[in-house]
């Protein structure tokens, strides 16, 4: 993914996971397995969604593994980039 659109979705959602509100700086030690903030591709990458920032939303790792295994719905993710 380009680094500029890497960037402007990580500014977008304030460094910060948009489903549980974590980001390195208020990570307390209760949430040592937190660790990182990934972008998700809402519409997966492999099936044609775009490298846009409409289609990434920024995800702790936590939250990310949790919409792979299928625990957080697109709709959810969705609806959160549009509120
Ligand atoms: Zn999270
Ligand atoms: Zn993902």
């Amino acid at each position: 993914m380009p680094d500029p659109v890497r960037i402007k979705v990580l500014e977008r959602d304030g460094f910060t996971c948009r489903h549980c509100g974590w980001n390195p700086e208020n990570g307390n030690s209760a949430d040592r397995y937190r660790t990182l903030l990934e972008l998700h591709h809402i519409e997966h990458h492999a099936k044609g969604g775009a490298n846009t920032p409409e289609n990434l939303i920024t995800l702790c790792n936590i939250c990310h593994d949790e919409v792979h295994r299928g625990n957080i719905a697109a709709d959810t993710l969705t609806s959160v980039l549009k509120s």
